[in-house]
């Protein structure tokens, strides 16, 4: 074993304008801070930093901070969260589910970093062509120049999934599995946690429901956003059904998120939750 502890983290809580996404009216950024034996840290995602708070109309664009009124409090970011836990100087690596603003949004806070994101994804951030890119990829996010190295499918299988990839410089306990529909090069990130899982899923889903959780509070305004926002709907509706059997399975726990569903956030936070060990 070579993971130490996990924290869970909200980089970018949201207030969708109109848009009721679930019972909370809340969207969450749920952050990984993976703390390696050693000291060095592995985010997953990186929510929105200090650079996109104090210009946030800029770097994230009026139709985002317009229409999910992001708190854009300074101590909210990831890297104030982290320098509270002693960590902040200790991130050496960053793996994105995917570019869009409020995850790509904390990469300046860490120019250190390797940032690990797929090819696809890349590619798609890298020409930004049409209405649905210019809202999602903005590249005053990087335009600091981050240390980023792009993976491809991998040639593993992760419990049923292929293409997994073991990531270059990281232990095998962190694995990217690709799962595009929400982007182009989407992919959700498995950690190792003790004999069990956790699945940060990205934006493959955003309310607990898709997965098969029992809930009944409201969800038309989370199911409208993702089929705006999907590049592949055939590919949104297949990537729910899989991440469903997976935390049907009772053989193993398979914790799986979604980066924004703050039930699910409250759950992983929770002190005797699974998760934080
Ligand atoms: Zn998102």
């Amino acid at each position: 074993m070579t993971i130490n502890r996990i924290h869970h983290l909200d980089g970018c809580t949201m207030r969708p304008r109109g848009l009721p996404v679930n019972g909370r009216g809340i969207l969450v950024g749920h952050v990984l801070a993976v703390e390696l034996r050693g000291g060095d840290v592995v985010l997953v995602d990186s929510g929105i930093g200090r650079a996109a708070r104090r210009e946030p109309r800029r770097m994230l664009g009026a139709a985002f901070v317009h229409g999910f009124r992001p708190d854009l409090s300074e101590s909210g970011s990831v890297f104030a969260q982290l320098v509270d836990l002693g960590l902040a100087d200790h991130v050496r690596h960053i793996v994105l589910t995917h570019l869009d603003v409020d995850h790509a949004g904390g990469l300046s806070d860490f120019p250190r970093a390797t940032v690990h994101v797929h090819t696809r994804e890349l590619a798609a951030g890298s020409s930004v062509r049409g209405w649905n890119a210019r809202m999602r990829y903005r590249t005053a996010l990087w335009g600091h120049g981050p240390r980023f190295r792009s993976f491809s499918d991998g040639g593993d299988s992760w419990n049923g999934f292929d293409g997994a990839q073991v990531l270059e410089g990281l232990t095998d306990e962190v694995v990217a599995i690709p799962l595009p529909g929400h982007t182009l090069g989407h992919v959700a990130v498995a950690v190792r946690s003790g004999e069990n899982w956790l699945v940060h899923a990205g934006d493959c889903y955003f309310h607990g429901s898709s997965v098969g959780r029992d809930r009944n509070d409201v969800r038309w305004g989370a199911e409208l956003f993702e089929t705006v926002m999907a590049v592949d709907r055939r590919k949104v509706a297949a990537n729910h059904e899989r991440l469903a059997e997976l935390v049907a399975r009772t053989d193993r726990t398979f914790e799986v998120f979604s980066a924004h569903d703050p039930f699910e956030f409250e759950k992983c936070r929770a002190p005797n939750g699974a998760n934080e060990r």
